[in-house]
C-alpha cells in the first residue's frame, strides 16, 4: 500500500500548528496535522492566558483575517481585562485568562469541525525532502506521508531538555516527550539551528493559599471580547473569577540565592538564550539587586481547577528552594506546590532562513511557524502558523503570495523583524516594535485587515459586508463632524463645565472633539445634532463612534504617520530578486554584502533594515537593481 498523501502536512498542533491548518483547510487544501497528542491541541505550555500588551494586538489582527485564538479565548476566557486605559488607544491591549484544559477542548472542537484536517496522532522524525523540494515526513516508527507543503510547528520540543535544578530530563513540556531527529535532518539539509530556553512557575494547591490577605484584582466591569465575530450577548460566556497580587521579599531572596550553586542558569547546564524581557525569579534577583520586592500574579488555571499559576516566578531553581522560598511570601505561608518550575531548552532555527512568506529560502514547500522561528508566546506562534497556512494553501493553488507590510498589522512588523534581524534570543511582541503603531491599533484590526480574510475566503462575505457598510458610516459621519458646527453662545457654557477654554465666535465639532477633555458622545448629544438621521444612527453603533472619535482626536498624528508610510512604500515596492548573488556586487561593502547575501531581502525596504546595511549600499542597490 502507498503512503497517504495530502496537500499539506503540519507537524504540531500548538498555537501555530492549528491555525495553520485550520485557515489552509478552509482554503480548500487537504490537510494532515500530525502531533503527538491531540487533546493537547493548542495547549498552553505556560500562562493560562491569552493576549496583554501588544500580545492583544495580534490575536485582534488573527481574528480579523479569520484565525480561531480569539474565537477559542473568548469561549474559554475566565477573566477579561483591556490593559493600559490610562493611555492612548494605540497602546491599549485585551487580555483575558483562560480555562486551560477547556482552551484545548475547543480548539479540537474547531479543528475537528474541518472536514478537510485528518489528525493523525504521530511523532515526526524526519522531514523529506527532494532536490531542495519538500516531500513528505517520515515518524519514528519509518511510517511515511507525503504532501506538496509542509509547514514545522514543533514549539519547544526539538530535543527539549526540561531543567529543575541539576536534574534535566528530556522533554519539550511538562509530562510529554520531546521530538527527536527533525533538527539533525533538517542540518544535514543545510539549515543553521540554534537553542533557546524559557521557563514557567510553580503551580499551586489553591486551597493552600491564604487569599484573605491579597490584594484582589478583579476583571473589566464591561468586559470585551477578543473576536469581531463574539455575540457580545452571550458575552461573557463563563462565570468571571479575580485574580490576586502578592510581593516577593529580601528573606525570599536571600533564599533563592542559597540555590544558586545548584541552578542550571548559573552553572552553566542551560546553554540556550532565555528571554531577557521574561526573565526567571533567579535572574530577576541578580540583575536588579536593588530591588527589595518583585510582583507576583496569582492566577486561577480554570474554573473548577485546584491550581494556581503563579505568574513572576518562573523558576529552575531546586524544588525545596522553591518550596521554602514560596513560604516566605505573604498568602502563602502554608502553600502546597502542586508541581515545581521548571526550565525547557530547546532548539530553533534561527529566523533568517525564510522569507517573508514563511517558506524556508532553502526547501521549496518547506514552512517554518511558531516558537522554532524563535519567538515567544502564544499569540507570536498563532500569527505565523495563521500566515503560513495561508501562503502554503495561496502556493499550492498557483496564486499571489500574502505578505502583510509593517505599516498594515503587527503580525507585519513581527514576521519583518524575523526576516530581517533573525534573532538569538526569544523574540517576543511590544508596542514599540511597530513605529506606525497609532494607525496598527486593536480597535481597528477589522478595518485594516478583514479585506484580506475575505479574499482567502476565511471570513463569511455577510459579515464582511456589515464591516463595509460600517465603514461607510465611520467615513461620512467624520466628514460630517469637520462640518457641523457650534455657536459660542450654545456651547460655552458646557466647556466651562469641563473646564475646556471659551470659544469666540463658531467652532466644529470636529475641531472641539481634539481637546482630550471633551468626548465626541457628549458633543453629538448637544445642539439638536442627534436629531440628524446620520448622527443618530452613529450615536447608537458605539463601535463606530469610538473608531470617528478617534480618527478626529489623532487626525494630524495619523496624517503624518500616513505620509511617512507613503513616503517609504516606494522602498518596500522595489523588489529584489531572491536569486540575487550579492557577493557579485563589488561596491557593497564587504560586511554588508555577506549580510545581504545571509538575509536575502526580497525589497530595498527589508534591505535597509538590515543592521549594517549602510544607506550608501542602498544607493548601490538601488542603481544596480535599475539597470
Ligand atoms: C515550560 C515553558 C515555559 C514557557 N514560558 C513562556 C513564557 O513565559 N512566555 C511566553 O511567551 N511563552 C512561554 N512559553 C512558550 C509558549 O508555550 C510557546 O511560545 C507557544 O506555545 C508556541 O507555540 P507553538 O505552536 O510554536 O508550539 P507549541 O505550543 O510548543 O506546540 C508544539 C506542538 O507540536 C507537537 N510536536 C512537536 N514536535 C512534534 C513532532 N516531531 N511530531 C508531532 N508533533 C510534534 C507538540 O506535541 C505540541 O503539540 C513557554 C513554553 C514552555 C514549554
Amino acid at each position: 500500500m502507498g503512503s497517504k498523501s495530502y496537500d499539506i502536512l503540519v507537524i504540531g498542533g500548538g498555537h501555530a500548528g492549528i491555525e495553520a491548518a485550520y485557515a489552509a483547510a478552509q482554503m480548500d487544501c487537504s490537510v494532515g496535522l500530525i502531533t503527538m497528542d491531540k487533546n493537547a491541541l493548542g495547549r498552553m505550555s505556560c500562562n493560562p492566558a491569552i493576549g496583554g500588551t501588544a500580545k492583544g494586538h495580534l490575536v485582534r489582527e488573527i481574528d480579523a483575517l479569520g484565525g480561531l485564538m480569539g474565537k477559542i479565548a473568548d469561549s474559554t476566557g475566565i477573566q477579561f481585562r483591556m490593559l493600559n486605559k490610562s493611555k492612548g488607544p494605540a497602546v491599549w491591549s485585551p487580555r483575558c485568562q483562560s480555562d486551560r484544559s477547556l482552551y484545548s477542548e475547543v480548539a479540537l472542537k474547531f479543528v475537528q469541525s474541518q472536514e478537510n484536517i485528518e489528525i493523525i496522532e504521530n511523532s515526526v522524525t524526519e522531514i523529506l525532502i527532494e532536490n531542495n523540494v519538500v516531500t513528505g515526513i517520515q515518524t519514528g516508527a519509518g511510517e511515511a506521508f507525503l504532501a506538496r507543503s509542509v509547514i514545522l510547528s514543533a514549539g519547544t520540543f526539538m530535543n527539549a531538555i526540561m531543567h529543575t535544578g541539576l536534574k534535566g530530563i528530556s522533554g519539550g513540556r511538562f509530562g510529554e516527550k520531546p521530538s527527536t531527529g527533525i533538527t539533525e535532518g533538517l542540518v544535514r539539509h543545510g539549515f543553521i539551528s540554534g537553542r533557546l530556553k524559557t521557563g514557567t512557575p510553580p503551580r499551586l494547591k489553591k486551597d493552600s493559599i491564604n487569599f484573605s490577605i491579597l490584594e484582589e484584582q478583579p476583571g473589566d466591569v464591561n468586559p470585551q471580547p477578543f473576536s469581531h465575530f463574539t455575540n457580545k450577548d452571550d458575552f461573557p460566556a463563563l462565570p468571571q473569577v479575580s485574580c490576586h497580587i502578592t510581593y516577593t521579599n529580601p528573606e525570599v531572596h536571600k533564599i533563592l540565592e542559597k540555590g544558586f550553586d545548584r541552578s542550571p542558569m548559573f552553572t552553566g547546564l542551560i546553554s540556550g538564550v532565555g528571554p531577557r524581557y521574561c526573565p526567571s525569579i533567579e535572574d530577576k534577583v541578580v540583575r536588579f539587586s536593588d530591588k527589595e520586592k518583585h510582583q507576583l500574579f496569582l492566577e486561577p488555571e480554570g474554573l473548577y481547577s485546584d491550581q494556581i499559576y503563579l505568574n513572576g516566578f518562573a523558576t529552575s531553581l531546586p524544588e525545596e528552594i522553591q518550596l521554602e522560598a514560596l513560604h516566605k511570601i505573604k498568602g502563602l505561608e502554608e502553600v502546597e506546590m502542586v508541581r515545581p518550575g521548571y526550565a525547557v531548552e530547546y532548539d530553533f532555527f534561527p529566523p533568517h532562513q525564510v522569507d517573508s512568506t514563511l517558506e524556508t529560502k532553502l526547501v521549496k514547500g518547506l514552512y517554518f511557524a511558531g516558537q522554532v522561528n524563535g519567538t515567544s508566546g502564544y499569540e507570536e506562534a498563532a500569527a505565523q502558523g495563521l500566515i503560513a497556512g495561508i501562503n502554503a494553501a495561496l502556493k499550492l493553488q498557483e496564486k499571489k503570495e500574502f505578505v502583510l507590510k509593517r505599516s498594515e498589522a503587527y503580525i507585519g512588523v513581527l514576521i519583518d523583524d524575523l526576516v530581517t534581524k533573525s534573532t538569538d534570543e526569544p523574540y517576543r511582541m511590544f508596542t514599540s516594535r511597530a513605529e506606525h503603531r497609532l494607525l496598527l491599533r486593536q480597535d481597528n484590526a477589522d478595518r485594516r485587515l478583514m479585506k484580506y480574510g475575505k479574499e482567502f475566503c476565511l471570513i463569511p462575505p455577510e459579515h464582511f459586508e456589515k464591516v463595509e457598510i460600517r465603514e461607510q458610516k465611520i467615513v461620512s459621519s467624520t466628514n460630517a463632524c469637520r462640518k457641523l458646527k457650534f455657536q459660542a453662545k450654545d456651547i460655552n457654557y458646557f466647556l466651562d463645565s469641563k473646564s475646556s477654554s471659551r470659544i469666540d465666535s463658531s467652532e466644529t465639532v470636529a475641531n472641539l472633539c481634539r481637546r482630550p477633555e471633551l468626548s465626541l458622545k457628549e458633543l453629538l448629544n448637544l445642539n439638536g445634532f442627534s436629531d440628524l438621521e446620520e448622527i443618530r444612527l452613529l450615536l447608537e453603533d458605539e463601535v463606530a463612534l469610538k473608531q470617528v472619535e478617534i480618527d478626529l482626536k489623532y487626525e494630524g498624528y495619523l496624517k503624518r504617520q500616513e505620509e511617512m508610510i507613503a513616503k517609504l512604500e516606494r522602498y518596500e515596492d522595489s523588489k529584489i530578486p531572491l536569486t540575487l548573488n550579492y557577493f557579485n556586487l563589488k561596491a557593497l561593502s564587504t560586511e554588508s554584502r555577506e549580510k545581504l547575501q545571509k538575509y536575502k531581502p526580497r525589497s530595498i525596504g527589508q534591505a535597509s533594515r538590515i543592521q549594517g546595511v549602510t544607506p550608501s549600499d542602498i544607493s548601490v542597490l538601488l542603481v544596480y537593481l535599475k539597470k
